[in-house]
């Protein structure tokens, strides 16, 4: 759909309201996928599939939208496109067949959902990156905005991934059920890997410096941190022996440790 600039921002502004709406929400009703899924909400496919079909909008959408649009592809806006799909590339053909989910399933509808999310959010950001956006020039390299940005971005990325792969590593051997991670920043909060994708999300931001980057920043913290929260509390029920000190996604046992000098 062809927009002007003012109703593509009328639109974008109720889309991020609705982000601020669902978040009160989602903070009540736990999603059902992976560890909380339920059979109680209608058919169900397998994990991976469903991992693959409801982020692969993410790339198509996006990709389709900048390459087609007339916005002029400066390096650092083929630089931001392409961060955004160093994390999709991973999260659509390398987390769906890492993860150890042989059997495990997810319902239908939470993948329809989770389709429309990325749909609308890639064709935000494809539609803005390529039709709409003013043009980066090769300064903006150098702007201290793009440069914390890019440092976010990775250090979220770096903690996003590993965190999920040291989940995953929990059942090598054919080891299968939920166990207690003990690594990394696993040692202060229960979803570093949470965590690190809201770090990245907004480094994507800062280094874009618009409207919709910021959109899809505040719709995973919508996402996340009621998902971080929900996590937290599962390891707890499960776990009569899971670590009082951690919390669910801000590691103040690291602070608490840096005040006391030890
Ligand atoms: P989880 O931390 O629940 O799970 C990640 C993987 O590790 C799954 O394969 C899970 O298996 C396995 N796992 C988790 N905990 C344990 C444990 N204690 N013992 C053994 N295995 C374990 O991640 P989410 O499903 O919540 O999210 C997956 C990724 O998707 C994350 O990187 C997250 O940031 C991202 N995401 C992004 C969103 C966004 O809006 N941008 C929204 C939702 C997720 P199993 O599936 O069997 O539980």
């Amino acid at each position: 759909m062809m927009l002007t600039r003012e109703y593509f921002f009328y639109l974008l502004i109720a889309w991020m309201a609705l982000a601020v709406i669902i978040f009160p929400l989602l903070l009540r009703v736990t999603v059902p996928y992976g560890r909380h899924t339920k059979t109680t909400w209608g058919p169900t496919i397998p994990s991976r599939l469903g991992w693959f079909v409801m982020e692969l909008p993410g790339i198509v959408v996006f990709s389709v939208l900048f390459f087609w649009g007339n916005v002029e592809k400066t390096w650092p806006l083929l630089f931001i496109y392409s961060t955004f799909m160093l994390h999709y590339v991973h999260r659509v053909f390398i987390f769906p067949l890492a993860i150890r989910s042989k059997g495990k399933r997810m319902p239908l509808v939470i993948v329809l959902l989770a389709f429309i999310f990325n749909l609308i959010n890639g064709y935000f950001n494809g539609y803005w990156f390529g039709w709409l956006s003013v043009i980066y020039e090769i300064s903006w390299l150098t702007d201290p905005r793009f440069m914390v940005g890019i440092i976010l971005f990775f250090a979220g990325m770096y903690l996003n991934i590993s965190s999920d792969y040291q989940l995953i590593q929990l059942r090598r051997g054919g080891r299968k059920g939920y166990f207690i991670p003990q690594k990394g920043l696993f040692k202060s909060v229960s979803s570093p890997n949470l965590l690190g994708e809201m770090v990245e999300w907004l480094g994507w931001a800062l280094m874009s410096w618009c409207l919709p980057a910021a959109s899809f920043a505040l719709w995973t913290m919508a996402n996340l941190v009621p998902r971080a929260i929900d996590h937290h509390r599962w390891y707890k029920t499960r776990f009569p022996d899971y670590p009082a000190h951690r919390t669910a996604l801000i590691p103040w046992s690291l602070f608490r440790k840096k005040q006391g000098g030890s």
